[in-house]
């Protein structure tokens, strides 16, 4: 995963895999990244003992104000509806879905 600066290498967390119960280091990175979204937010403290369950979308870098990704959120719902996944958070959705691996060519 290349990111825009190294501000933001170092202070972003990848939630794909996040666990609720996570403790440490997550609570020290300022902006959240989804991979299988390709999307940056600022995390929202609102979850038990004042973890984030959610994030509020960000559309520009903080530290160097590059120009983030477009989200692929949209086009994940969509491309697992086509496949027959109406609930994709609760069914259980192919494993590369899971990451950034749905749509990277690699
Ligand atoms: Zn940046």
């Amino acid at each position: 995963m290349e990111f825009c600066c190294e501000d933001m290498k170092n202070n972003v967390y990848n939630v794909d895999q996040i666990i609720p119960t996570v403790e440490g280091d997550i609570n020290n990175k300022v902006i959240y990244y989804s991979s299988k979204f390709n999307e940056y937010g600022i995390p929202i403290h609102d979850g038990e003992n004042g973890r984030a369950s959610s994030y509020i979308l960000i559309e520009y870098c903080p530290w160097c104000g590059k120009e983030l990704p477009e989200s692929k959120r949209d086009e994940w719902f969509e491309l697992l509806e086509e496949l027959g996944f109406d609930c994709p958070f609760e069914d259980d959705i192919p494993q590369k879905f899971k990451t950034s691996e749905w749509y990277s060519k690699e």
